[in-house]
């Protein structure tokens, strides 16, 4: 077996070059030459010894992931499904909008915290991605499209961690990941612009502080316990007053002067108006009065079958963000994108049952042509009688 260069940030790919009795200025050369030209061919690397090549060709390989499928939204949004091996499957989308274009990328195939609303939580975990399939991600999505746009210039600016599965719970894989994300010889991404999004996994937001801060965004859901510990179980170990405390904490190191709490709206369970008062009361309890200090982003939930579950009217979302607003937070709507792919949030493998289901939708995807592009109305949600969570 060689070693998937993709697998190292700067300081492990310079310990591989060591490892083969190279200096380890070289390890930088062969990290723009990876992450900055796409490249994957050592013989491509014309700039590294002869010599170089042809230990990296018996020690080393770069490989990306095998695509399975690629849905272009009519929106612009594209969607990859790649294999991962075993019947699992992981997916990234890319979001492009005027000023930046965005890729969600996956840190897990599946997740263990089965969050009520989230498919990828229906699903159950598989297992972690390893450093280099997390990064294969941004690797083939950055170049695909640099090739697809005629450009040489970046296309990617923004790296959120909002696909499958919880980031903070794969942490040993992800860091190295991050830091390739912000190396200036590889991606050069600001801290800013590279957000890991958690359901709240308290010591490794810490960790994240000390190790790595990129921006924070919290995934809150419910203004108490008792809601919380239903939509996100994780919550019964990490309850929302440590985690509001960690955020805070964060704020610290963080590059930005705000932590984002994302929130999905669900009739019926966590949008009334009294639930918005809730919530900015524990924000404001939480840092002596003031509001300043985080944001809210609300996103409109997006159904999928299993979950019983329905979107918030827009009213009701908007009488919400009222409220959040009045008291001093600043609070934007998500606008849903690239649904009619199903790439939006908490959809992706959002028709994957189980692990077999997956392997047979793999073989299926495969044997049909990329598909390009799909083009009908976002799907509306169905209103429902208000609901309960059992
Ligand atoms: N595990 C991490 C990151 C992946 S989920 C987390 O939970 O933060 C990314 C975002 O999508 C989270 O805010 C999550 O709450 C949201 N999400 C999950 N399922 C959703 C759904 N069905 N509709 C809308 N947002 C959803
Ligand atoms: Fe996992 Fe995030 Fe989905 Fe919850 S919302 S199940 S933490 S991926």
């Amino acid at each position: 077996m060689t070693a998937n260069l993709l697998n190292f940030d700067l300081e492990g790919l310079a310990a591989f070059c060591e490892g083969l009795g190279e200096k380890r200025f070289r390890a930088t050369q062969l990290f723009r030459w990876i992450h900055q030209r796409g490249a994957s061919d050592f013989d491509q690397m014309t700039d590294l010894a002869r010599s170089l090549r042809e230990k990296l060709k018996t020690r080393a390989h770069v490989a990306a992931l095998p695509v399975i499928s690629e849905h272009i939204s009519a929106d612009g949004t594209i969607k990859w499904l790649f294999d991962v091996g075993d019947g699992n499957a992981i997916e990234a989308v890319f979001i492009p909008e005027d000023d930046r274009g965005t890729l969600c990328v996956s840190s897990q195939a599946g997740c263990a915290v089965g969050c009520r609303f989230c498919s990828t939580g229906h699903q159950g975990f598989s297992r972690n991605l390893s450093t280099s399939e997390i990064l294969a991600q941004l690797w083939f999505a950055e170049h695909s499209l640099r090739q697809r746009q005629g450009t040489s210039e970046r296309v990617i600016s923004n790296v959120v961690m909002m696909g499958m599965g919880e980031p903070l719970q794969n942490y040993t894989a992800l860091l190295p990941a991050l830091r390739v994300m912000l190396d200036d010889h590889a991606y050069g991404l600001s801290r800013r612009r590279v957000t890991v999004s958690t359901s709240g996994v308290v010591p490794f937001i810490e960790k994240l502080a000390a190790d790595c801060p990129v921006a924070l965004a919290v995934s809150l859901h419910a203004p108490d316990d008792a809601l919380r510990d239903q939509l996100v179980p994780l919550n019964r170990k990490y309850p929302l007053d440590e985690l509001l405390a960690t955020c805070h904490r964060y704020l610290a190191s963080a590059p930005r002067d705000f932590i984002t709490f994302e929130y999905c709206m669900l009739d019926g369970v966590n949008d009334s108006e009294q639930q918005a008062r809730q919530l900015v009361d524990l924000v404001l309890r939480h840092s002596n009065g003031r509001t300043g200090w985080c944001k809210f982003n609300l996103i409109p939930f997006n159904p999928f079958p299993a979950s019983g579950l329905v979107r918030s009217p827009r009213e009701a979302v908007q009488l919400f963000a009222n409220v959040l607003v009045s008291a001093g937070i600043v609070t934007t709507i998500r606008k849903t994108r690239g649904d009619d792919i199903d790439a939006a949030c908490g959809q992706l493998a959002g028709d994957v049952k189980d692990r077999t289901f997956v392997a047979q939708r793999i073989t299926a995807q495969r044997a049909k042509p990329v598909q390009i592009p799909i083009r009908s109305g976002p799907s509306e949600s169905p209103r429902n009688a208000r609901r309960t969570i059992q």
